[in-house]
């Protein structure tokens, strides 16, 4: 049987090694000896300056040290099916985290691709350990296994950007049921462990950056995919997530159990780029929305998506090689997939019609259009959205392919195991169960336009789409 580690609070000057061992969060990618003049956090996942492990352990360790810290960001251009689009995002989000890195008494070191050597960069500040955070995607977990090889120093990753540690939960959870009796059980652990907002006790002198943070944007010279536009109204960073919370805590959490399944009131938080982009932590919401005066159906109906499905969607990229991808689905499904791959489709199209919201459907037009033009696709359609792929490409491997190039294209929070656990859920059965056996489906679970029609107003869910401003 495996074991689920148990948290155990352990000082800081206990080795580096055990105290990784002590702690869930912590991943001891390289041991070493802690000889240098610094301590470098590698930032990527997590841009924020507050509830963010991975800086808290980088600043107590240095502390103890008597070492100052630099937090190292660096973006590159080849970030796995990112565009114009999410660099935006990114760039525009560096500003406000950087005063805010500065004001927890640590540098931030901006260099952009192709001063993005975090080896270099190590040497360079003669650090003494390097400390990251946690991704699960393919890509971005091979970066770390790359760094821990290259590296000559310990380094440490932090897995920041969840409540309960991925660590806890070593096999693929079979469903939000099997999930969540086991996080319930560990989340008061996690959720109170102490976080340190101070600052670093020792100055660090800034090395210079490669770009200033104030006048952080996309570099002209990178070759990206520039066809998918900015959304210029969605403001970035740590400061803007924070007032998006905020907003969602005083206008919208009350009523959220009701309101959430409906795309024409547009009633839920909005937070999922700023979560994708780790501009707030999900431990910062989980608190404030357990603290909010709002009714305690509509606090347990947000945090059971906030803490059971977005957690659930992160231990399946964690634990499924094939989460981005069809074979990554349950075998049941996979097989009632398979027996109706031959069934006439009602309605085929091309990706470039469906790109273009241009089917006979006003809903799943208006769907497209909504992420096309604003970055986001309301919840709810997203599930209609990615079930009418199936219904109307030639072949479910088609369908997810489809869905996942327009999901990381368009929406601002894609590139995500959430994005990829929804389209396995929608388009794969994934965590979901055997249903009534229908034509192209099989037992895969259907959505119908009259199916919505019963849940909310489609018309005034149209409009409010005609009425967002063209990117
Ligand atoms: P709220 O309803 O306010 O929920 C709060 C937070 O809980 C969200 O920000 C998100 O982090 C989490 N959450 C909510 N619903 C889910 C869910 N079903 N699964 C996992 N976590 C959830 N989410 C993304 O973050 N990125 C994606 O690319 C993405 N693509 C999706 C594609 C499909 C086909 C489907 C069915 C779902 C997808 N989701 C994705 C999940 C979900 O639809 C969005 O997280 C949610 O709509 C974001 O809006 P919100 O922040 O207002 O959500």
């Amino acid at each position: 049987m495996t074991q689920t580690p148990v948290f155990r609070s352990v000082a800081v000057a206990t080795p580096l090694a055990d105290r990784c061992a002590a702690d869930p969060r912590l991943r001891m990618r390289r041991d070493g000896e802690l000889r240098g003049a610094s301590v470098v956090y590698w930032m990527q996942r997590s841009q924020r300056a507050r509830d963010n492990a991975a800086l808290d352990f980088a600043i107590e360790t240095a502390d103890a040290l008597g070492l100052p810290v630099h937090v190292f960001f660096a973006p590159v251009p080849f970030f796995p099916r990112a565009n114009l689009r999410a660099y935006d995002f990114l760039f525009r989000g560096v500003p406000d985290l950087a005063r805010e890195v500065r004001a927890r008494g640590a540098s931030f070191v901006f260099r952009v691709f192709p001063d993005h050597d975090l080896a270099a960069f190590a040497r360079e500040v003669q650090a003494a350990l390097v400390v990251g955070d946690e991704n699960p995607l393919r890509e971005t977990e091979a970066w770390r296994q790359e760094a821990a090889r290259r590296l000559a120093v310990p380094f440490v990753t932090v897995d920041a950007d969840v409540v309960v540690p991925t660590a806890c939960f070593p096999k693929q959870e079979f469903a939000a049921r099997t999930l969540r009796p086991k996080h319930r059980a560990l989340l008061d652990t996690f959720l109170a462990a102490p976080t340190t907002p101070r600052r670093a006790r020792v100055a660090a002198k800034a090395p210079p950056p490669s770009l200033d943070p104030d006048a952080a944007a996309v570099p002209e010279a990178w070759r990206i995919d520039r066809s998918v536009p900015p959304v210029r109204s969605v403001p970035s960073g740590p400061v803007a997530a924070r007032a998006a919370l905020d907003a969602f805590l005083a206008e919208r959490l009350t009523g959220y159990a009701e309101t959430r399944n409906r795309p024409d009131l547009d009633a839920c938080s909005r937070l999922s780029a700023y979560l994708h982009f780790g501009h707030l932590g999900p431990a910062e919401v989980a608190r404030a929305v357990r603290a909010a005066d709002a009714p305690q159906a509509d606090r347990e109906a947000f945090l059971e998506e906030l803490l059971v499905r977005r957690e659930l969607a992160i231990n399946f990229a964690a634990r499924n090689p094939d989460y981005d991808r069809l074979q990554g689905c349950p075998a049941w499904a996979l097989r009632t997939l398979d027996a109706h791959r031959r069934d006439p489709r009602p309605f085929l199209y091309d990706a470039a019609t469906l790109r273009d919201a241009r089917t006979h459907d006003p809903l799943w037009n208006a769907a497209q259009r909504e992420m096309t033009r604003s970055g986001r696709m309301h919840g709810y359609c997203r599930m209609y959205w990615a079930k009418k792929l199936l219904e109307w490409t030639p072949s479910p491997e088609a369908a997810f392919e489809i869905a996942t190039d327009l999901n990381d294209a368009r929406q601002l929070d894609g590139r995500d195991p959430n994005g990829y656990a929804g389209i396995a859920w929608a388009i794969g059965g994934l965590h979901d169960r055997p249903w009534f056996e229908r034509p192209v489906f099989g037992a895969v679970r259907y959505m119908n336009a009259a199916g919505a029609a019963r849940k909310f107003d489609v018309d005034a869910y149209v409009r409010r789409v005609d009425a967002l401003p063209q990117p």
